[in-house]
């Protein structure tokens, strides 16, 4: 059969998510089960355990939602970057439901994921992806038929970096929005703050970023007795106008004028303001996917595996094993 659904399978880290997309490119909503550590960071074999456990009642629950098991055309998994374990059992799951369905199955490149469905709902020719996730955070293109990586982070990913210090405060897991609600509050009842009066390191070296120094600075501030308020928001304001500016340098660098976010870092709305802000000055346009396209989805998978499907085919068994050192740079890109 062709032109039916095709089934995606997100695993790569703290998220185990299925979601589809139909004969004409549409996503659905992903039916999703997060891994909350109960206390310190994703330990992988944890999160592993959580998606196994998970993995047979997010499928039921998602072919409940209206989806014909005989128009299934193909199954898309998540086959790298991420942690080791649990991008196992998603490839184990597209292996198992591909031999039930006796449907070929498309390994697909996380990273490369986020930015097709990215330029599918923000309708998107050619944009710089500024991708601000847990564990990732570069700053992308398509150069020569790939995806090209202009500038990354040197240590950890920004959502990483957050986290940690939510960690350090005491603040739930994922810390992110915590930080953001935080900022936002303690903005409003200090609306003449002064950033120099809360400084930290800045995080650009050249085209590249680095965040364990903030993390440590912030900490740092907090514990000489500064309003852990003021700390987030000037978390905030630091790490984005670094990410924006490496963002706003491969822009002129490619002569680029869209910039398009992803990762869950990009559902925070200081970050989204202050790109738009960057896009208004050069006269670019900014593309931002609705929050449950920004964070890592099944709908993503299944958008990229249609692609590839349509381009190069499926994957063989034998080559679908997970790397999960991939690089965005290693997947060609056939389509335009
Ligand atoms: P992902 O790895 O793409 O699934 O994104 C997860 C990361 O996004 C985590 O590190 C979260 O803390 C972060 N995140 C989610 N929402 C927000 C937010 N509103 N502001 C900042 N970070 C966020
Ligand atoms: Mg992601």
């Amino acid at each position: 059969m062709s032109g039916g659904v095709i089934i995606g399978i997100e695993s790569t880290a703290h998220t185990l998510s299925i979601g589809s997309v139909n004969s004409s490119g549409e996503p659905s909503s992903s039916h999703s089960s997060f891994f909350r550590p109960e206390s310190g960071g994703i330990h992988p074999r944890e999160a592993a355990d959580h998606h196994a456990e998970n993995a047979g009642r997010l499928v039921k629950e998602f072919l409940q939602s209206g989806i014909d098991s005989n128009s299934i055309e193909a199954i898309a998994f998540s086959q790298g970057p991420g942690l080791g374990p649990c991008l196992r059992v998603g490839a184990s799951v597209a292996r198992a439901l591909g031999t039930k369905w006796d449907v070929p199955i498309v390994g697909v490149n996380h990273c490369v994921a986020h930015i097709e469905i990215g330029r599918q709902q923000c309708q998107m020719d050619d944009p710089v992806l500024l991708y601000v996730s847990g564990g990732n955070t570069q700053v992308i293109t398509r150069m020569s038929g790939r995806y090209r990586v202009l500038g990354e982070t040197l240590d950890i990913g920004i959502g990483n970096m957050l986290d940690k210090f939510a960690r350090q405060q005491d603040l739930p897991f994922p810390g992110g929005p915590k930080i953001e609600m935080l900022a936002k509050d303690w903005l409003m009842q200090n609306p003449d703050a002064d950033l120099d009066d809360y400084q930290l390191p800045y995080a650009v070296q050249g085209m590249d970023l680095a965040f364990s120094g903030l993390f440590t600075a912030a900490c740092r501030l907090v514990d000489r007795g500064a309003d852990l308020g003021a700390v987030c928001w000037s978390l905030q304001e630091h790490s984005f106008a670094a990410s924006i500016e490496v963002a706003e340098r491969a822009m002129a660098h490619t002569g680029k004028d869209e910039l398009l976010l992803g990762g869950g870092v990009a559902c925070n709305q200081r970050l989204r303001d202050m790109s738009s802000i960057m896009c208004d000055e050069r006269e670019g346009s900014l593309g931002v996917p609705a929050r449950e396209f920004c964070v890592d989805n099944g709908s993503m998978i299944a958008t990229l595996g249609q692609l590839q499907l349509q381009n190069t085919g499926p994957t063989k068994i034998q080559l679908s094993g997970i790397n999960q050192s991939l690089r965005t740079d290693e997947t060609n890109i056939t389509w335009e």
